[in-house]
């Protein structure tokens, strides 16, 4: 089948080995696979993951132990967890520390024609919803997971702190909740998305800001939380949701003085997600870049790689 593998470095194959499922799995063929930061991390060498990257995808059941699932249209959780420890036996397999983790962490990914995946990790569609908007089901699940972690309500002041792909999706979804919220980045036309959905938003160097009960860091860059503490007011909190590969000297001190609670926050709920793309929560239409089949797969990753370009996305087919 056709790839686009990761060994050293990016490579469009055209005799990579179909994926073999596993029992439990079910075997997906792609037809969509949407480009993330986490993506193009690992290639700079956040992970020292080697195989087919790609974790947010849309794709059509092949094979199945379970007959019923041939046929349908599924987005699938990328944690592949393993399903014996502690924290499996907690429900926390998220967190299994014997996890494989699609396209990051030990199982190869979605920039290929095949993918298999556990059953249990799969969702059917509804028709509604199309495959490219289906392509930003796993990281608006991620949005998702602040909300599982955080009572936000609407008397909160909350600041959304980035706008590339993945700030724009939080500010959305934090947008649900009625808070009082800012957006805040530095790119004029990506705040333009945001603020036709009359969410108020700021450029970085417009402050002086007022103080915010919750700075959620979307910036993909470790300046991002130095802003963060910046903006947060004294005990309040502030939600990491950038990975990098760049390590950098912080100064924490803030934090200390002012009784900050620092939170990780990574995979969510793909329920919600998918009903927030049904009832128009979040909207997506205007947040892809472009467009690429499989075979041009090295090109769209220069594409979304630079810096300025939203979502780019691969077709199979
Ligand atoms: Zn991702
Ligand atoms: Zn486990």
């Amino acid at each position: 089948m056709r790839a686009l593998s990761f060994h050293k470095r990016l490579k469009f194959r055209k005799d990579y080995p179909i994926p073999q499922r596993a029992e439990g799995e079910a075997l997906i063929r792609v037809l969509q696979a949407g480009i993330c930061n986490t993506d193009i991390e690992i290639v700079r060498g956040y992970m020292p993951f080697q195989g087919v990257l790609g974790h947010e995808f849309v794709g059509v059941v092949e094979e199945a132990g379970d007959k019923t699932w041939i046929g349908k249209r599924v987005v699938g959780e990328i944690n592949c967890p393993c399903g014996g420890c502690e924290y499996c036996r907690q429900g926390l397999g998220n967190h299994c520390p014997n996890r494989k983790v699609l396209g990051i962490l030990g199982k190869d990914g979605a920039f290929a024609d095949y993918v298999t995946l556990p059953m249990a990790n799969l969702h059917e569609l509804p028709a509604s919803i199309s495959n490219l908007q289906a392509v930003f089901v796993e990281p608006i699940a991620s949005a998702f997971r602040i909300l599982e972690q955080v009572d936000i309500g609407p008397k909160d002041r909350v600041a959304v702190l980035g706008d590339g792909k993945l700030g724009l999706l939080v500010a959305q979804v934090m947008a649900s909740t009625g808070c009082e919220l800012t957006a805040v980045g530095r790119h004029p036309e990506k705040l333009e998305i945001l603020a036709k959905r009359k969410i108020k938003t700021r450029l970085v160097h417009e402050g002086p800001y007022q103080k915010f009960d919750l700075c959620i860091d979307c910036t993909g860059s470790p300046k991002g939380l130095e802003l963060a503490l910046d903006l947060v007011r004294p005990m309040g909190k502030i939600v990491l949701k950038s990975t990098f590969a760049r390590g950098e000297r912080l100064n924490l001190s803030q934090l200390v003085v002012n009784e900050v609670v620092l939170l990780g926050s990574r995979c969510g709920p793909f329920k919600r997600a998918i009903e927030a793309l049904q009832d128009g929560a979040v909207e997506v239409d205007n947040m892809v870049t472009k467009v690429y089949n499989l075979g041009e797969a090295t090109k769209a990753f220069s594409l979304a790689s630079r810096k300025g370009v939203l979502k780019v996305v691969l077709y199979m087919t």
